[in-house]
């Protein structure tokens, strides 16, 4: 069927009739695991709406912000910052690599056993799917995991990429080589942009950012109620489309959300009765519209409380420090703030297993599902340590391990009822 963006797509050269396919799969997809669940708070039509919107009317923005020299830079990590990408007035958006379309093509350039997320924004790519990768000037990788760092040297050879080099400690060394890497990264962002970015331009994105993170951790803190006030797929959702919205309608629309939720947690009204188990899920990111293990766990009985996830609480948690005179105090506050990220990329990891337990008890969790994509090595081998922190805290862990495949939803399924009984 015609829609009134099947020229801009064209222009972007997308492979039209497999984006058309993906549309339509994904329409259903959303109506059965998210239209279909009742009780749902009115600030989620905005949320609807962006979704419904999210390869139309937001890429017709990118579009026309482009058409005026705007650049747009996509990332597939939240270690890189934003604050410069918004100070040097572009827009950044998260690239998404949550779907299984373009596996095949992944799989021609990529060993079978890479984990689904880098497949995907292969395979997104080879197959001319996304249109936000297709407005991108810049795609900015980075040297976290070993399988994203070699597969952006493949994925240079069809999209103009960057690549920041993380540091895997946290040492003062460390943190110098972090500074080196933001420094250089501004140099790009300005050589791309051909503009400069000051020390007012970067508080005023350092603002923006950090009241985004602020209404995300409203909404976390909301969640700690009983009954929970959201159901754990859209506070997912809320978090996802956090990556691709403009930041100050985000915050704006989700705070109006949030006053809802105050609402419902004043009079005790949730999704699910009082003392439906409670789980948080912890590990590997969910990426848009990766919503199989959280729609799983919904249906089996329980609710997600919090997602202890790059698409979730590691994304949100910790606030740049705004109060920096100059452009190098800020920088360094930027600095200090991205040092932070509990990734599993990071040796050793003590913060993490810390803020899962803090997490999980804030939150009242009766259990945690530690996610793993399959063949990520960094988070499936944490798992063990997180199991043992949360042991102690005497908070019961299911691991599940996965991919966006649709093969063992029964078999999930079964493991994660099993582990509700437990927990009730
Ligand atoms: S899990 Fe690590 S590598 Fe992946 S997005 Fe988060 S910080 Fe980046
Ligand atoms: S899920 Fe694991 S293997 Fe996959 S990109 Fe992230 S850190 Fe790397």
């Amino acid at each position: 069927m015609a829609t009134p963006y099947d020229a801009m797509w064209e222009q972007l050269n997308l492979d039209l009739d497999a984006h058309a396919g993906l549309l339509q799969v994904l329409g259903k997809f959303y109506g059965d695991i998210y239209l279909s669940q009742s009780g749902r708070l009115k600030g989620m039509e905005y949320v609807d709406f962006v979704i419904s919107e999210i390869h139309g009317l937001r890429i017709k923005e990118l579009q026309e912000a482009k058409a005026q020299g705007k650049k747009v830079i996509g990332t597939f990590c939240i270690f890189v910052p934003e604050e410069i990408v918004l100070a040097a007035d572009a827009i950044q958006v998260g690239l998404c690599a949550g779907a299984e379309a373009g596996t095949d093509a992944a799989e021609k350039v990529l060993p079978r056993n890479t984990c689904a997320l880098i497949k995907s924004f292969v395979g997104f790519k080879l197959s001319k799917l996304c249109p936000f990768i297709e407005s991108c000037d810049l795609v900015v990788g980075e040297t976290t995991c070993d399988g994203k760092k070699k597969a952006y040297e493949i994925f240079a050879d069809y999209a103009p990429v960057y690549v920041m080099e993380i540091p895997q400690m946290k040492n003062a060394c460390d943190r110098q080589l972090w500074r080196t890497e933001v420094l250089r990264f501004k140099d790009q962002i300005e050589k791309v942009t051909g503009n400069e970015i000051t020390a007012a331009k970067l508080r005023q994105a350092i603002h923006l950012v950090n009241d985004r993170r602020r209404v995300l951790q409203r909404l976390g803190q909301l969640r700690a109620s009983d009954p929970a006030p959201i159901s754990g797929r859209d506070a997912l959702l809320i978090n996802q489309i956090g990556f691709y919205d403009d930041p100050a309608r985000f915050t704006q629309n989700i705070g109006k959300l949030c006053d809802e939720l105050d609402e419902r947690v004043k009079t005790k009204s949730g999704i699910a009765p009082e003392k439906t188990p409670r789980l948080m899920l912890s590990g590997c990111p969910m990426a848009i519209p990766n919503w199989k293990l959280p729609y799983v766990v919904e249906s089996s009985g329980a609710v997600i409380v919090g997602e202890e996830s790059c698409v979730g609480a590691r994304n949100n948690r910790d606030l740049v420090d705004e109060t920096g005179a100059s452009l190098d105090e800020l920088i360094d506050a930027l600095i200090d703030r991205y040092m932070r990220i509990d990734c599993a990329c990071f040796t050793p990891n003590q913060e993490r297993l810390d803020n899962v337990v803090t997490m999980a008890k804030d939150l009242k969790a009766d259990g945690v599902i530690h996610y793993g994509l399959s063949f990520c090595q960094p988070y499936a081998i944490e798992a063990f340590k997180v199991e043992g922190a949360l042991k102690k805290a005497e908070i019961p862990m299911l691991s599940i391990e996965t991919d966006y495949g649709m093969e063992d939803v029964e078999q999930l399924k079964t493991r994660v009822e099993a582990f509700v009984e437990m927990v009730r």
